[in-house]
C-alpha cells in the first residue's frame, strides 16, 4: 500500500494573530488536499519574524513531506517569508534576472516606475522554482529540496487562488501521484443539519465514498468524498440516492449558485425578473448580477429603505399599516409592483425587520414575495442570526423560493 503523503499549512502574517484579517486561505487549501489524497496534519499561523518562522517551517518539515505557505512575499521589510526559507534550506538569495526583467515589464505597463522595494520580490534561491503570478507582483515559489516540497504563495487570496489551482496543484499531484481521489458537493436549502443528518444516516457507514455535512449561508451541503479507480461511478451512484431522499431540499451541486440556475432557466426562455428589497439593502440584486447571464432576464431592482419610498412606489399604505413592513401582504404588494413597474415575467422580493423577543433575544422576521403569471405567493422566515448573515440567508431564501415557483410551473425540474 502507498504510504499517505503528509501536509502541513502556514499561515503567514502578523495581521493575522492580531484577528484583524481573517484567515480564508487555510480553510481553502485545506478543502484542496484531500482531492489529491495529500493528508493535512497541521495548520499553523507564523508571524512575521525570519527567526520563529524559520522554526515553524524547520518543524513542518520535519513532519511532513509537503509544506504550502501563503503570505509574507510583499516588497516590504515585514515580508520576511523568501529570507526565512532560505535560512531554513541554508541557501543563499539572489536577484533572478528573468523575475527581474518581468517585475519591470509589469511595472512599466501599469505605467509606473518600480520601486527598489519590489526588487525583493525578484529574488529566488537555487532550489525554488517561481511560480508565476497573473494577477499580483510577487511570484510564488516552489522549493524542492532533500525529497521536502515547500509551496509558497502570496497571501491576498485573489492572488493565491489561481496560482493554487494553475502552477501548485499539477505540480502537487505530478510529484506526488496518489490514489485518484473525487469529491460532490450537494446543496439544499430549508431543511435542517440534524434533519439531513438523519435522512441520510445509513451513507454515513459506507466506507468509500466518506460524508460530511456543513451549514453555510446557503444551506447545508453535504459532502461525498470517493477513492480508488471507480471514484467517479461511486460519487454518481451515492450522490443520485442522496439526492432523492433529500428532494426537494437539493438546489444544486458543487459550483452551481442559485442566481446562475434562475439565471439560466430565465434566459433560456426568455423570461425576465425584477427584484424590490428592503431589509437586504441591494445583496439580492447582487446575487442574481453574480450570473453571467443577468442583462438577458434581469430588468433591475429597486432597494427601498423605508415605508414611505415603498408607498411612493405603490404599495398600498393601508396593507403596512394593518399588516407592519415586515409581513406576507407586504412583500406580495412589492413582488407585484415591481413585476408591473418593471414590465418583467416574474417579481421578487424582500422586506423584513430584527426585534427583540420577551427575553431579550434579538430575532430577523423575513418576508418573500413572488409575484408570476399566476399570481403573488408569499413566505414567512425567521432566524436568530447576526444581521449580516441573516441579509445573506433571506437573499438566498428569496433565490429559493424563486426556484421552487419555476419549478411548480414547470419551468425547472427537481435535482434528480
Ligand atoms: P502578504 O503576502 O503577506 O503581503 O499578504 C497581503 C495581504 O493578503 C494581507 O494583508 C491580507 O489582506 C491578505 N492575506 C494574507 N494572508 C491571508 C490569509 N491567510 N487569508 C486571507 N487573506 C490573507
Ligand atoms: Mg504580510
Amino acid at each position: 500500500m502507498k504510504k499517505t503523503v503528509k501536509a502541513e499549512i502556514i499561515s503567514i502574517g502578523t495581521e493575522l494573530l492580531r484577528g484583524e484579517i481573517t484567515d480564508t486561505n487555510a480553510g481553502y487549501l485545506a478543502s484542496q488536499l484531500p482531492l489529491v489524497g495529500i493528508e493535512l496534519q497541521r495548520m499553523t499561523t507564523a508571524d512575521d519574524d525570519t527567526k520563529k518562522l524559520a522554526q515553524v517551517l524547520r518543524n513542518a518539515l520535519k513532519n511532513s513531506s509537503i509544506v504550502i505557505t501563503t503570505g509574507g512575499l510583499g516588497p516590504t521589510q515585514d515580508d520576511l517569508t523568501r529570507e526565512s526559507i532560505a535560512l531554513v534550506m541554508d541557501e543563499q538569495l539572489f536577484i533572478d534576472a528573468a523575475l527581474e526583467k518581468h517585475l519591470r515589464i509589469t511595472f512599466s505597463q501599469m505605467g509606473r516606475e518600480m520601486p527598489p522595494a519590489n526588487l525583493q520580490q525578484a529574488m529566488r534561491i537555487p532550489c525554488a522554482q517561481s511560480l508565476p503570478n497573473p494577477r499580483g507582483i510577487a511570484p510564488g515559489w516552489w522549493v524542492e529540496k532533500n525529497d521536502k516540497v515547500i509551496v509558497v504563495m502570496p497571501g491576498p487570496p485573489r492572488e493565491m487562488l489561481p496560482m493554487w489551482q494553475n502552477e501548485a496543484l499539477p505540480r502537487i499531484k505530478n510529484r506526488f501521484p496518489g490514489e485518484q481521489i473525487q469529491a460532490r458537493t450537494i446543496k439544499t436549502f430549508s431543511i435542517q443539519e440534524a434533519k439531513v443528518a438523519e435522512l441520510i444516516h445509513p451513507f454515513f457507514g459506507i466506507a468509500n465514498p466518506t460524508l460530511g455535512i456543513y451549514a453555510k449561508t446557503d444551506g447545508i451541503q453535504v459532502r461525498l468524498i470517493a477513492h480508488g479507480t471507480d471514484a467517479a461511478q461511486l460519487l454518481d451512484v451515492n450522490t443520485h440516492k442522496i439526492q432523492q431522499i433529500l428532494s426537494p431540499y437539493v438546489w444544486g451541486t458543487d459550483t452551481d449558485t442559485l442566481g446562475g440556475i434562475i439565471g439560466n432557466t430565465l434566459s433560456q426562455r426568455g423570461m425576465s425578473l425584477a427584484t424590490m428589497e428592503d431589509y437586504t439593502g441591494g445583496l439580492l440584486g447582487n446575487m442574481i448580477t453574480d450570473s453571467a447571464l443577468s442583462s438577458q432576464f434581469y430588468r433591475g431592482g429597486l432597494i427601498t429603505g423605508s415605508d414611505i419610498v415603498k408607498i411612493d412606489w405603490g404599495i398600498p399604505a393601508a396593507i403596512i399599516e394593518k399588516k407592519g413592513t415586515a409581513s406576507c401582504e407586504v412583500a406580495e404588494a412589492m413582488a407585484a409592483v415591481v413585476k408591473d413597474k418593471f414590465s418583467s415575467d416574474f417579481g421578487l422580493s424582500v422586506t423584513g425587520l430584527s426585534y427583540k423577543n420577551s427575553s431579550g433575544g434579538q430575532f430577523e422576521m423575513v418576508c418573500i414575495g413572488v409575484a408570476d403569471a399566476g399570481g403573488t405567493k408569499s413566505w414567512e422566515q425567521q432566524f436568530m442570526w447576526n444581521r449580516n448573515d441573516s441579509f445573506e440567508r433571506a437573499a438566498v431564501a428569496a433565490l429559493f423560493r424563486l426556484r421552487e415557483r419555476l419549478i411548480d410551473m414547470n419551468l425547472l425540474d427537481y435535482v434528480k
